[in-house]
């Protein structure tokens, strides 16, 4: 049987990728040396790194006044690196757009004053009003909410530089990077395995701060300061080797708009299954819905994972119920799903 993972992260990769990956596990390239017992600091390795950079700057289209790095701890450990490298007036703005938007302010109220932005939000979409928007550092924003399903459709001109956090978005929709001063995201959404951080960051905004060696941007710009996660970053090549072959960010963004249109079509046919979002803010990646009684949810997540359809359960902070669709789940993720639905709901007596 035929497993579907909707997984919010880490979540599947294309299958063809993983092939390769188990094919030349024991023997990279023929060197008959596997990828993770190679130095960080070999030819061979220098020359995954470089392609890796190359394949992402091409992929969004990075300037060249921008630095690409490669880090380890995840979005999370951005939540404090921005901040401690960014400050000047330690004055942030910080917009509200649910759980991992909260977690990244209370890191950086560690290091100054957090001033709070509510998302203006409605059927048309999710901006963000600029008033107030001065003497702060920079303006943070979660630009794609994984657990609750929303994301920024407009991103309005603002003063300071503005910081996105773009794990569970990036390369899965266009992003212009030349709006932002920052953009981060762990990997393990769209880009790779977990272990993996990419940030993009405006030259000009890095400064030499004294700093732990490892927090500082400025010492990890054009470098590897340290042993990198060096398989992560191996298989992230790959994958957006596939992307690129695959057509580039926008053939991921028409593939992913087919996947979300069609489930929350199918919604609006069900009347058993109901979204949690409505309107242009819908994410392109996560989708969150429920059938209005926990005890179903749970019979459903059960029913779904006989049929081979796995990870549909809500964030555990919301419960519910989620199906994450990165670029690397096929159309078929999406009509599978909608087909278990459907015979779950014909099996299911809707008035009791
Ligand atoms: C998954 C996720 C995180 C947390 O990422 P880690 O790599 O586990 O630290 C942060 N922000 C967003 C938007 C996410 O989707």
């Amino acid at each position: 049987m035929p497993i579907f993972n909707y997984s919010a992260g880490p979540s599947m990769l294309p299958h063809e990728v993983m092939q390769n990956v188990q094919k030349e596990l024991l023997s990279y390239e023929g060197s008959g040396v596997s990828i993770v017992e190679m130095s960080h600091r070999s030819t061979a390795f220098q020359s995954i790194v470089d392609s890796l950079e190359a394949r992402l700057r091409r992929l969004m289209d990075i300037p060249e006044t921008y630095a690409v790095l490669f880090l380890q701890g995840g979005a999370t450990l951005q939540f404090s690196m921005v901040p401690m490298n960014l400050r000047e007036t330690s004055r942030f703005a910080y917009v509200d757009t649910g759980i991992w938007s909260k977690k990244a302010m209370t890191d950086a109220r560690c290091f100054g004053e957090v001033a709070i932005i509510q998302p203006t939000d409605d059927l048309d979409g999710m901006s963000f009003s600029t008033d107030g928007l001065h003497d702060v550092d920079y303006v943070h924003l979660t630009l794609n909410n994984t657990i609750e399903g929303t994301r920024f459709t407009a991103i309005p001109e603002t003063e300071v530089p503005i910081v996105a956090d773009a794990s569970s978005n990036i390369l899965a929709e266009p992003i212009d990077v030349s709006r932002f001063g920052l953009i981060y995201a762990g990997a393990q959404k769209n880009i790779g395995p977990s272990g993996l951080t990419v940030v993009i960051v405006r030259r000009d905004l890095v400064q030499s701060l004294h700093l732990p060696s490892y927090l500082s941007y400025h010492n990890q710009m054009d470098t590897l300061l340290n042993t990198p996660s060096t398989f992560s970053m191996y298989v992230a090549e790959r994958v957006l080797k596939w992307v690129e072959e695959a057509g580039g960010v926008e053939a991921m963004e028409r593939m992913n708009v087919q996947k979300r249109d069609l489930i929350y079509g199918y919604f609006e046919t069900s009347a058993l299954f109901k979204p949690l979002v409505t309107g242009e803010k819908r994410s392109l990646t996560n989708i969150p819905f429920t059938t209005g009684s926990e005890e179903t949810d749970q019979r459903f997540l059960e029913f779904a994972r006989e049929q081979g359809l796995i990870e549909l359960g809500g964030h555990r902070s919301v419960g519910g119920l989620r199906a994450s669709l990165y670029n690397a789940m096929p159309l078929e993720g999406a009509t599978r799903l909608i087909e278990v639905m459907r015979q779950f709901e014909e099996g299911h007596d809707v008035s009791h």
